[in-house]
């Protein structure tokens, strides 16, 4: 690091003060950096591992990462599956109509903002409920959850006590998209015409 160095101790002083702060505050921003990484690393704590993305439009809807394992006293049927290259609690709930969703639940999610908490037919005692919709193009994704006595007209999302369940039929990994990508562009080599 270089200074003109001007006229006048007073002036200086200010620049050696001034370059010693960058240089300690560099260091420190450094050291900092390291420690993330090797906390990536060692812990796998912020790696991405895959996005799950809105089967209709692509757009993100989710993160592997943040896939949890709650699970609904109401499953029909609950069981731990390989997806997303690690195990993964997969259940099949049922509405009141009949329907049947097979789901995982995520502690994030990317939903649209919309409307008000429903406390009834829940899956999840104690917790109300509204539709998650892609946020680009309002497809059904899932549902979002909140504890009740948090689940209130303010609260477009869930707090960290909340929870969201993904409608696996309506969702894809967006490495199995890459993949797929992959296998239907075949370029020719150059040379072997
Ligand atoms: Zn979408």
């Amino acid at each position: 690091m270089k200074f003109r160095i001007m006229t006048g101790s007073g002036r200086l002083a200010i620049l050696l003060f001034l370059s010693v702060l960058f240089s300690f505050k560099f260091c420190a921003t450094e050291t900092s950096t390291e420690t993330e990484t090797e906390k990536d690393v060692d812990q796998g704590e912020t790696i991405l591992e895959d996005y799950l993305v809105c089967r209709t439009c692509g757009a993100d809807a989710a993160l592997s990462n943040f896939v949890i394992s709650q699970l609904s006293p109401k499953a029909l049927v609950a069981a731990n599956e390989t997806l997303f290259g690690k195990e993964v609690l997969v259940q099949i709930l049922e509405n009141p109509l009949g329907l049947r969703y097979e789901v995982v639940t995520s502690r994030r999610a990317t939903c649209k903002r919309i409307g008000v908490w429903t406390k009834s037919h829940t899956w999840f005692p104690g917790y109300a409920w509204k539709l998650c919709l892609c946020s680009r193009c309002s497809a059904h994704l899932g549902w979002m959850f909140e504890p009740i006595a948090t689940a209130t007209d303010d609260q477009f999302f869930p707090t960290e006590k909340g929870f969201y369940v993904i409608v696996l039929s309506n969702i894809i990994p967006e490495k199995e998209v890459k993949s797929l990508l992959a296998s239907a562009y075949t370029p020719t080599a150059p040379g072997t015409d």
